[in-house]
């Protein structure tokens, strides 16, 4: 095709702003699909991301516009997925794209997502066309989300395209201005083959499929092509497009992206952002910007019915048949039994893999608090070495007495809130030991600036600013690397006995906060026994809070139930059904529901 003709674009925005129905508009308009094979949302094509409003993979359509200058264009549009747990992902995707649509919601304006997107777009060189969407609302203020866009972002926004994604207004604006103001790719069909690795998905029909970007040479059937980063061969047996149909194509040239498949059994095998060349007479040169992700948050995951396990493992299995950036291994615990230890790029991540193993795979789990990766400067001991750990499971905490430093991850947090739940937000900041490193205010919003330990984000930082400021406040992240901090591992004893799955690593600033409120919660969780029960929370062999539940009185169940033989009976039913979803502790019997509530941070 010539280059010329070749749009390359993705589309950026907040969520819920209006990414995934443009798109279908997009693919509307040019004909990709009929009406009848519309369905709602094309390019969300896993339940959960059609119920969450999230793209979780990225799907790339190919779209024929024939424009006002009467030439046909090929278009291809780009799904980035919209959340900071993908963000490599979302780097190779824009890096395969020479502009991109900046979906702003004209009733909402600029969001904290909004700007981590945008600037990651004007990184990669970016052509970006404002786009301005929902001007159907009557909230809607066009004018004044211009002025956002120009102040925050500093694009100019003055030939902005307003749109109605639902109602189909400004579409045909949208395509022209794709086709006017997003540069044509650049590219040589004659040099060495080389392609970018964009995404890669199994597909229980196809194997794994690789999505491509060419950049230089020609990609088709029957080419022995090398992954120069991972390092194996294969023999290209599909190249195609999706339209948003799967069509197969003759070869795909320069600037051009599409799919090819080569007889890969593991996604594993075909990593995001490796350069693919031909075996013979390839590139030397790979393509720059080349990262193995790694699992930043681990948590364990155990089935509620340890009958459940193999089922579990199976699932597991599978889903990662589709996810090489999430990582397993067995682990046991004496108070939850046999399970997984996960690691996930982010929270997002967890809950989308926790939330699927549940649905799609109908898993009843308890999930253990989720811990970062923490880095260990061990000194030497008698019988090992001094030497360099990374640990993310509290189980595996080395002796205190050798720990020199430990270092935890931090982040970069931008908030962007109504004035209003300003004060609670900064206050929850401050409890989670942020350090705010800036705030400015636009058009009534606040935008704030912190620098937080990525463990404390983790339990349910989110929740917590979402229900502060009901629903208001927009919170975006990155990592910004490992500092130094006073940590200590938690231990939860109850009558005595230390609880595995409830033990955690704290800043020891906020362990006693944290120790108190899991006591307290757990003395309500916990059933009174016939003997009276210490909750302790320690560090080491110090304690640092306590709670005691008192002894049940021999004869209570015997009065309150006296006579009434039918509610006897229920009762000994009820306890014996309770029985199974028990865990022995310390001669203490802990509902497994208990476990949950008390991993939730109050
Ligand atoms: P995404 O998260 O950015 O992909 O957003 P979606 O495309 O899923 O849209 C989020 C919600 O906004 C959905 O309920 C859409 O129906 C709605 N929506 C999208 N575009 C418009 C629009 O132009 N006007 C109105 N009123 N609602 C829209
Ligand atoms: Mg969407």
């Amino acid at each position: 095709t010539d280059l010329s003709l070749i749009r390359n674009f993705s589309i950026i925005a907040h969520i819920d702003h209006g990414k995934s129905t443009l798109a279908d508009r997009l693919i509307q308009a040019t004909g990709g699909l009929t009406d009848r094979e519309m369905s709602e949302q094309v390019l969300d094509n896993m339940d959960i991301e059609r119920e969450r409003g999230i793209t979780i993979k990225a799907q790339t359509v190919r779209l024929n516009y024939t424009a006002k200058d009467g030439k046909t264009y090929e278009l291809n549009l780009m799904d980035t997925p919209g959340h900071v747990d993908f963000a490599y992902e979302v780097s190779r995707s824009l890096a395969a794209c020479e502009g991109a649509l900046l979906v702003v919601d004209a009733a909402q304006g600029v969001e904290a997502q909004t700007l981590a997107n945008v600037y990651q777009s004007i990184e990669h060189d970016h052509e970006i066309v404002p786009v301005i969407n929902k001007i159907d609302l009557p909230a809607a203020e066009p004018e004044k989300v211009k002025a956002e866009i120009e102040d925050i972002i500093g694009l100019d926004a003055s030939n902005a395209v307003l749109t109605s994604a639902k109602s189909g207004i400004g579409i045909a604006d949208v395509l022209e201005a794709v086709v006017q103001r997003i540069p044509p790719p650049k590219g040589d069909a004659k040099a060495p083959l080389k392609a970018m690795l964009v995404d890669s998905w199994y597909d229980p029909y196809l194997g794994v499929v690789i999505l491509v970007r060419v950049l230089d040479g020609v990609i088709k059937k029957g080419l022995q092509v090398k992954f120069m980063q991972g390092g194996t061969e294969h023999l290209v047996d599909r190249v195609g497009c999706f339209t948003p149909k799967r069509t197969d194509l003759a070869d795909i040239g320069p600037g051009e992206i599409g799919f090819i498949t080569a007889q890969i059994k593991e996604v594993e095998q075909a990593r995001v952002g490796d350069t693919i060349t031909t075996v013979k007479n390839g590139a030397t040169q790979a393509l720059p910007g080349y990262k193995e992700v790694q699992p930043v948050v681990f948590c364990g995951l155990f089935p509620v019915d340890a009958a459940d396990f193999e089922k579990l493992r199976e699932s597991i299995a599978k889903l990662r048949l589709n996810d090489a950036s999430f990582s397993y291994e067995m682990e046991s615990s004496a108070a939850l039994g046999f399970g997984f230890r996960c690691g996930f790029l982010g929270l997002l991540h967890l809950e989308i893999i926790q939330e699927r193993l549940s649905r799609e795979y109908d898993l009843d789990l308890i999930t253990t608090a989720p811990s970062v990766v923490y880095r260990i400067q061990l000194s030497a001991s008698k019988t090992d070495d001094a030497r360099e750990i990374y640990l993310h499971n509290p189980a595996d905490y080395p002796d205190p007495n050798r720990i020199d430093t430990i270092e935890e991850p931090w982040i970069k947090a931008v908030i962007y809130t109504p004035d209003e739940y300003l004060g609670s937000i900064l206050k929850l900041c401050q409890d989670r030991r942020g350090i705010q490193t800036n705030l400015t205010y636009v058009g009534g919003r606040a935008q704030v600036t912190y620098e937080l330990p990525l463990n404390e984000v983790v339990f349910d930082f989110y929740d917590r600013l979402k229900s502060i400021s009901r629903g208001y406040a927009s919170f975006d992240y990155e990592q910004i690397g490992l500092r130094e901090g006073d940590l200590v591992k938690m231990n939860i004893l109850v009558n005595n006995e230390p609880v595995d799955a409830l033990s955690m690593i704290v800043h020891r600033g906020v362990a006693e906060d944290r120790g108190r409120g899991m006591c307290e919660r757990l003395k309500d969780l916990i059933p009174r026994h016939l003997f009276k029960i210490p909750i302790q929370a320690a560090i080491g062999g110090k304690v640092i809070a306590r709670e005691t539940i008192a002894a049940l009185r021999k004869d209570v169940t015997a009065k309150c139930y006296g006579g009434d033989i039918t509610r006897k009976k229920k009762l000994l039913e009820k306890q014996k059904k309770g029985k199974a979803r028990m865990r022995e502790y310390g001669n203490v019997s802990i509902p497994q529901e208990a476990f949950i509530a008390a991993l939730r941070m109050g």
